[in-house]
Formats: C-alpha cells, sequence, structure tokens
C-alpha cells in the first residue's frame, strides 16, 4: 500500500483512479488538483480525496504523483508540481502517447523524484470527474514505458507495477517509441477513422442525417461511439504521435487504395481473403480476454439488425 498518491487532473482517468485507489486499498491517502475550478469543485462533492487549489500543494506529501491531464497540458502540469516534489516520489501520467510525454515532462522534474511514464489501456469515450469508476482498469492492460534502468527507475516500476495491479489492471513494459507504434496501431487509426467516418456521413449530401442517425445500427452506431470521445484529448494524441500515426496512415491508405482496386475489378477471391483474415484477429482479441464474444458487443438490440 502507498501512502500518499497526488492525482493532477480529476477528469475521466484520474476520478477513475481515486475511486480505484480508494475501493482497492492501494493508497492510504488520496490528494487531487485539477485546473478547473469546475472540476475542482465536482471532485470535492464526489469525495474523490483532498481537493487542493494548488498543483505544487496538492503534490506535497505524495510518495506517487500522476499527471492525468491531455497529452498536450503535461509540461503545464508538471512545471507546475515540481516544485512541491518531495525526494524519492515517484511520478508516473497516464497519457496515450508516450515519447512526446517522455521529452517534455522529464526536464521539467527535480531530480530527487523518479520519473516512470505509464499508459492505462482502459478508458471510455466520456470524460470529466463524473464519468470516472473504480472497475475501468480491471482486467485492462497498464504500458509502463521506464527511460533508463537505474536502481531507482527499477523500484519505481515495481512499486508502480504493484499500484496498478492492485487496481486491477495487467503490467507491460516496453519503450516509448514501441509503445508509440503499437498505439499508433491498435488506437489511434481506429479512432482517426471513426472520426473521419462520422464527420464524412454528417456532410455526405445524398443521405441526410436523419437517415444516417435512423439506420445507425447497421454497423456505423459502433463508430459513432468511437468518434464521441474528447476532442481536446484527440487532438494532442495525433499532434504528438505524428510520425507513427502518419507511418501506419501511410500503409493503411495503400491498403484501403488495393481494396478499392479489388472492388473495381470484382476481385472476390482478394476480399474474401482479407474480410477472413481479419475475422480471424476478432477471434484472437476474444481469446484474449479483451472483448466480449456476445452477438453485438452483449448489447440488448430488441432483434434489431446489425
Ligand atoms: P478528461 O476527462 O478531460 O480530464 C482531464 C482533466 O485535466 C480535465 O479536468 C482538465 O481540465 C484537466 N487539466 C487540463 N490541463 C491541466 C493542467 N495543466 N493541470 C491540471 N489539470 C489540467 O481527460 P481523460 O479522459 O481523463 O484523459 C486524461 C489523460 O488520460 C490524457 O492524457 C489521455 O490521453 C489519457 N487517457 C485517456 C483515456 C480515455 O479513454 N479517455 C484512456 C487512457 C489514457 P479542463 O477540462 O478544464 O481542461
Amino acid at each position: 500500500m502507498i501512502e500518499r498518491i497526488a492525482i493532477v487532473g480529476a477528469g475521466l482517468i484520474g476520478a477513475s483512479i481515486a475511486h480505484a485507489a480508494r475501493e482497492s486499498g492501494a493508497a492510504k491517502s488520496i490528494a487531487l488538483y485539477d485546473a478547473d475550478a469546475g472540476v475542482r469543485a465536482r471532485a470535492r462533492a464526489l469525495s474523490l480525496g483532498d481537493v487542493f487549489d494548488d498543483a505544487a500543494a496538492a503534490v506535497t506529501d505524495a510518495d506517487l504523483i500522476l499527471f492525468c491531464v491531455p497529452v498536450g497540458a503535461m509540461a503545464e502540469a508538471a512545471k507546475a508540481a515540481a516544485p512541491g516534489m518531495k525526494a524519492g516520489a515517484i511520478v508516473s501520467d497516464v497519457g496515450s502517447v508516450k515519447q512526446a510525454v517522455a521529452d517534455a515532462v522529464a526536464p521539467l522534474l527535480p531530480e530527487h523524484a523518479v520519473f516512470v511514464p505509464g499508459h492505462p489501456i482502459a478508458g471510455t469515450e466520456r470524460s470529466g470527474p463524473d464519468a470516472g469508476f473504480a472497475s475501468l482498469f480491471k482486467g485492462r492492460w497498464h504500458i509502463l514505458t521506464p527511460l533508463g534502468d537505474s536502481e531507482a527507475e527499477k523500484n519505481a516500476v515495481a512499486t508502480l507495477a504493484t499500484f496498478w495491479e492492485t487496481l486491477g489492471a495487467r503490467i507491460d513494459v516496453m519503450t516509448p517509441a514501441r509503445h508509440d507504434v503499437v498505439l499508433a496501431v491498435t488506437s489511434h487509426l481506429p479512432h482517426l477513422i471513426a472520426f473521419n467516418i462520422v464527420a464524412m456521413a454528417e456532410d455526405l449530401e445524398s443521405v441526410t442525417e436523419s437517415e444516417v442517425v435512423k439506420y445507425s445500427a447497421s454497423g456505423f452506431r459502433d463508430f459513432t461511439r468511437i468518434a464521441a470521445s474528447d476532442p481536446t484529448m484527440w487532438r494532442d494524441v495525433f499532434l504528438n504521435n505524428r510520425e507513427a500515426v502518419l507511418e501506419v496512415l501511410g500503409r493503411f491508405s495503400e491498403d484501403l487504395a488495393a481494396l478499392q482496386r479489388a472492388i473495381r475489378w470484382g476481385e472476390g477471391d482478394t476480399l474474401y481473403d482479407l474480410f477472413d483474415r481479419a475475422r480471424r484477429m476478432r477471434r484472437e482479441v476474444i481469446e484474449a480476454g479483451q472483448d466480449t464474444a456476445a452477438p453485438n458487443f452483449g448489447r440488448d438490440t430488441g432483434g434489431e439488425e446489425s
């Protein structure tokens, strides 16, 4: 058990950590800070922990400090909290991009703090403190991306691993660069595609918006859930994982062009083989416990087509 954690940024992820840490007993006490006075008021109303009006004051006695702000706000948050950090404090974050956060935050921290970036592969399309819930990290991966292999960093990785495991997560360790490429494929590109499809459907003149909404069960609805994610968070993800996203986007565009060609020339075998490969990947995701095998993601659709 950690004596005291400080959470900087009390939105979906910060509030979920507070709930989960209390429920699991992972931390004896919880301090919180958020730049937004309205969010601080909600964090107090929800009894998430001791809410401070100042970042440095919030982290003063903390053994573990977690930055839970958008990727583009990490440096500003670190700068504000750094003067309050005690010797030996472990500092981590939950940002969806790792190399840019590591580069921006590491130089701003005092030498007596130990920084190990991290990313919980868990979330929803909602944001803000009211969206937080204790079971968010249960059965989900938490990726730690240590920047070196000093004794202090190894100890911090072990402490962070125990903390996140107590919250219900499973731990993986990799370099920040590796993380950014993997997540560009599994998360960033799918979000970009969802944002694009949903915005395109809204723009299409030949289909009225009411028809798009009315028939949304036919595949479109699942894209709208992903596309409902926080615009600030996702703007920051794409601005800060530019290279990896452009790399996989290039590959995606080439493959899409090949699909377009196969449709144009009636190459049924090409289409079938690709769809079959994709279907097998879905089975692997279910076998790995990352989703339910229930039809329509377990939704009760009242017999609706999907
Ligand atoms: P969120 O619900 O919008 O919460 C972020 C909070 O941080 C907001 O209350 C925001 O206030 C506050 N904030 C912004 N700048 C700040 C600063 N300089 N100091 C202190 N507080 C500040 O976002 P979230 O979904 O929890 O995401 C937080 C982080 O987790 C992001 O880095 C994201 O990439 C990562 N993440 C998100 C998910 C997900 O599914 N949502 C999953 C894994 C990781 P304002 O709203 O007033 O700006």
